[in-house]
């Protein structure tokens, strides 16, 4: 019975060097398989970093992934599985075709992907295939934090510095003034924590900043001199606006 299989991990947990191991293993044995990623890999390759890469089958965010894959069935004769790496940046949509893929179809599918983005929430497309996928697998990395601890969570850094905010994924370098150098890192939770709340700090203390700003100058917050009889009462407006209707 044809099953879809959810295999999740940090960055650089190896998930693309698995996805080409099974893709390698199930042709070895004379299966027809079909490997697809996602558009981010503009090349159409999966690759590892080991140095292994295949090609493979491009998803872009409008493709019909199950009727996609029932028109490779068809055109190869037999399909037996399909493996599907950079899943994270599926639409939740191509995820249920998926799902359609194998109870429909009869194919087993096997898909890759990161769990949670730098901000530490999940993915839509890793969302769905955890309430989807028939089998979901942590792959365990040997990856470490600088502190020792294991390292779970995907941290972004620009010029160093962690951050929470902004694109989920940033496409090269996006060349504006305020663009700095972008590095991502694996952290452990403890410590992705702690440089989210920094990052959220540092974020608040602008906003401070500018709601602060009046306050910050007394000399123009403070008593101003009014001449009392060029100052209507509230009591005297009310009988004007009583007395001229
Ligand atoms: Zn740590």
């Amino acid at each position: 019975m044809a099953k879809l299989r959810f295999t999740f991990g940090t960055m650089g947990s190896g998930k693309s060097t698995q996805a080409l191991q099974i893709h390698h293993n199930l042709r070895a044995r004379g299966l027809t398989t079909l490997l697809m990623t996602q558009l981010d890999r503009r090349e159409g390759r999966v690759s590892s970093r080991l140095g292994v890469s295949a090609d493979a089958e491009i998803v872009e965010p409008s493709s019909d992934l199950f009727d996609l894959i029932r028109q490779r069935a068809k055109s190869l004769g037999h399909l037996n599985a399909v493996i599907c790496d950079e899943v994270q940046f599926y639409q939740p949509a191509q995820c249920e075709q998926l799902a359609r893929v194998v109870d429909e179809l009869g194919v087993d599918v096997y898909t890759f992907g990161l769990l949670t983005t730098f901000q530490g929430v999940m993915f839509d497309g890793s969302a769905r295939l955890m309430e989807l996928a028939d089998t979901r697998t942590e792959i365990q990395v040997e990856a470490r934090c600088w502190c020792g601890a294991r390292a779970t969570h995907n941290a972004r850094f620009v010029d160093g510095v962690q951050v929470i905010s902004g694109a989920t994924v940033v496409v090269g370098d996006t060349g504006g003034p305020t663009a700095g150098e972008v590095t991502y890192d694996l952290l452990c939770r403890r410590h992705w924590m702690e440089g989210a709340q920094a990052a959220r700090g540092a974020q608040l203390e602008l906003l401070d900043v500018d709601d602060a700003r009046p306050g910050d100058h007394p000399d123009r917050s403070g008593p101003v001199e009014v001449d009392p009889d060029a100052v209507p009462t509230p009591l005297h407006a009310t009988q004007n606006a009583g007395e001229s209707p």
